[in-house]
Formats: structure tokens, sequence, C-alpha cells
């Protein structure tokens, strides 16, 4: 789907119908830690990735100084990008994860932020509403949606999900993404216990 950005430019009573939950992104994030290993990490890492998760719905904030919906910079713009995605997934690894017994896993810790931050623009783009995602901005602002597109959009306040809507709307993420996102994660963890179990000396 290709949108000229001058062409929409929903109200934030719109808008705001137009994501997937906070809730649903930082379960991904979390469900990504554990099926990379990293479930043994430090709260720091947990805060961060939920964090990245959420991050690129910073865009609001331009949506209400007057940023057009579908402009390059607009909701679901170039915060959703992958290439947003790896720029942060950088600065964080860079920043916060220096110390040398860390180094090691910094291409694991790369791997990570980044699709902690990149799964945002996938859930959006599984949503039933709002314009699709810019997944290669800047070098291209067409917005995508997913072939399947079973998540209802989402309020972006509590009081909103205080209502018979937004309960139906966190049942539907329930459903279509912390099940399956637990579920992934529960499979990695197993198949790490069960199946890549290192015997040890004296089992040999
Ligand atoms: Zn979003």
């Amino acid at each position: 789907m290709t949108v000229g950005w001058h062409e929409s430019n929903l109200s934030r009573t719109e808008l705001v119908g137009c994501m997937a939950s906070a809730f649903s992104h930082v379960v991904v994030a979390g469900s990504l830690g554990v099926a990379l290993r990293l479930n043994k990490a430090s709260w720091r890492f947990w805060v961060l990735g939920a964090a990245c998760s959420i991050l690129p719905d910073l865009d609001v904030i331009g949506h209400g100084m007057g940023v057009p919906y579908a402009h390059p910079l607009g909701h679901r713009g170039l915060t959703h990008s992958l290439a947003f995605a790896a720029l942060v997934s950088l600065v964080v690894v860079r920043t916060c994860f220096r110390g040398v017994q860390e180094k090691a896993y910094r291409p694991r810790l790369f791997l990570y932020f980044f699709l902690a931050t990149a799964s945002h623009g996938i859930l959006d783009a599984m949503t039933n509403g709002g314009l699709g995602v810019a997944f290669f901005a800047p070098l291209d602002n067409t917005r995508y949606f997913l072939p399947f597109r079973p998540i209802e959009v989402s309020p972006i306040s509590i009081q909103g999900f205080m209502t018979a809507r937004g309960m139906e709307i966190l049942a539907s993420e329930v459903i279509w993404v912390w099940l399956p996102a637990s579920l992934i994660a529960l499979g990695f963890a197993l198949k790490r216990r069960f199946l890549l179990k290192r015997p040890h000396i004296s089992d040999l």
C-alpha cells in the first residue's frame, strides 16, 4: 500500500486507535530475550528491551505537533523502520554494555535489541487499522501491512483499556500475540533444556 504523506492526516483520536498495545510489545520483547538465551541477564537488560519495544511510538509526539500521519516522520514512519531498529540497538549496546565481560555477548545483544525494536513495527503491521509501516524508511516511505492482520488496533491510554472494547482488544492480543510469543519462547527454552543438554563427564 502506497500513500503520499500529504494524503493522510488522521486526527489524534484516530491515531490512538492505530497501534498494538504497549503490553504486547513488551511481551514480545521478553519472549525474544528468552528465545535468544538471554534470560539470565540483569534487570537492566529487560528494562532496556521493554523500552526498545515501545520506543517507536515516540513518533506520536511529532503527530501532536502537526506532522501528518503519512509523512516519513509521521506515525509508523521512520521510527518504525528497520534502519531505526538497527541504530537504536547499536546505541544501546555501545553505551549500556561496555564491560569486558559483556564483550562476547555483544553480537547477540545487538541482535536482541534490534529484534525487540523491529518487532514493534511487525506487530503494528499485523493490526487491522491505520496506515501501514514504513519498514524501509528513510530510503522508501512505502507503508506496508503483513498479509495476516488479526490484531485489533489498540487505545494508547490505560483508561482506553478500562472499557468493554478495551478488554476485547486485549483479549485479541492475548490470543494473537501473547500466547504465540510465550509458546515460542517456551519451545526454545525446552529445546535447550532437553535436546541441547551437554552430558556431564560422569555421564560419558
Ligand atoms: Zn507503533
